[in-house]
């Protein structure tokens, strides 16, 4: 397949790009404009499998049409996004400009130019705050901030193009709390201001950081922080490999991509401390705005029907590869 991924010098994008390079299938096209990606992992990745990189941002919609035209591409992987929930409560244009109309653009040129499938990275953010802790993909979608809404208005427009274009399909994948980085620590997550939790911990580890909050005790839950369902990058990765191929037989579809289980923040840094063997100081915060108690995906759907099989459920494995890294950065 000749494939085009946006946002392939980001976080996920990243390893993405580096599960298909590896499985040497097919003829990729990065496009990035360096945002938040990072220049390095491309050059990493450069050992692992020949791409073509192209510096192109989303809005620039003739630079774009150009690189359409002179590739005949078969699939679009869309990863390049903003993507911080408390920047988009105070600048929800710039959400909305990039995350929704970019993408509609990007959708529109898919359908011009014949490209047939498209797999959109969506996120468990659409879902806002559930009632019962653990959705599946037909659960309510209320977000609570411009991020998640600009997510869901692009599954929307995926949705109605798909309808009214009998040759165009989607995968969307809602991802859930994605961490680590890859098992060699060749690529990780780059980007200084991340505010994850586990990213945290290891910035807190490694000093970087000299303390992290726990924002709220007071959750309904069983040690009163919230849960989670973390994800390890390299499973993630190889769900839209799943998703790709589940394209090649099947309409359109939806997917969670979790493990189905979760844990506290309190579990999260418990652990992280026992690895790493530093009692590192933590500090009990207010709630932050907007999180949910409990955030679970319900993953069977990307399980029974698509090829996926996750390899690294395991929370010290997750922990372990992030701080590999970070100590690496
Ligand atoms: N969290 C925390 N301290 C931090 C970062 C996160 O207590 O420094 C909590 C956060 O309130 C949430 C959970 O960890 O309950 C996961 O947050 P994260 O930002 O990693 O992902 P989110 O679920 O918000 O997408």
């Amino acid at each position: 397949m000749n494939i085009l991924i946006t946002g392939g010098a980001g976080y996920i994008g990243s390893h993405v790009l580096k599960a298909l390079l590896e499985r040497a299938a097919d003829k990729i096209t990065v496009i990035d404009n360096f945002y938040s990606g990072s220049q390095d992992a491309l050059v990493a990745l450069e050992s692992v499998g020949k791409f073509d990189f192209i510096k192109c941002d989303l809005a620039d919609t003739a630079h774009l049409k150009e690189i359409f035209a002179s590739h005949k591409f078969d699939a679009i992987i869309h990863f390049a996004a903003y993507i911080e929930v408390f920047e988009s409560m105070q600048n929800p244009l710039k959400y909305y400009l990039n995350n929704t109309a970019n993408t509609a653009n990007l959708i529109n040129l898919a359908v011009e130019f014949g490209v047939e499938k498209f797999i959109f990275s969506s996120t468990a953010a659409t879902y806002g705050e559930p009632k019962d802790g653990v959705v599946c993909e037909n659960s309510p979608q209320n977000p609570i901030n411009p991020y998640g809404t600009s997510k869901l208005m692009s599954e929307q427009i995926l949705k109605d193009a798909a309808a009214a274009n009998s040759k165009f399909k989607y995968g969307i994948l809602r991802y859930f709390n994605v961490a680590g980085a890859s098992s060699d620590s060749l690529i990780g997550q780059n980007y200084p201001n991340a505010t994850h939790l586990i990213k945290v911990a290891t910035q807190t580890i490694t000093g970087k950081r000299a303390n992290m909050s726990i924002f709220g005790r007071d959750y309904d839950t069983k040690d009163g922080t919230c849960i989670r369902d973390y994800i390890h990058i390299e499973d993630l990765a190889s769900a839209h490999l799943a998703v790709l191929d589940y394209l090649n037989s099947n309409d359109s579809d939806i997917f969670n991509v979790g493990y189905g289980h979760g844990f506290s923040v309190l579990e999260v840094i418990n652990t992280a401390k026992k690895i790493s063997g530093v009692d590192f100081e933590v500090i009990d915060a207010p709630r932050r705005l907007g999180d949910p108690a409990v955030l679970i995906a319900d993953s069977s759907k990307l399980r029974n029907l698509t090829s996926w099989k996750p390899k690294k459920d395991n929370l010290k494995t997750i922990i372990a590869s992030a701080l590999a890294w970070e100590k690496k950065i």
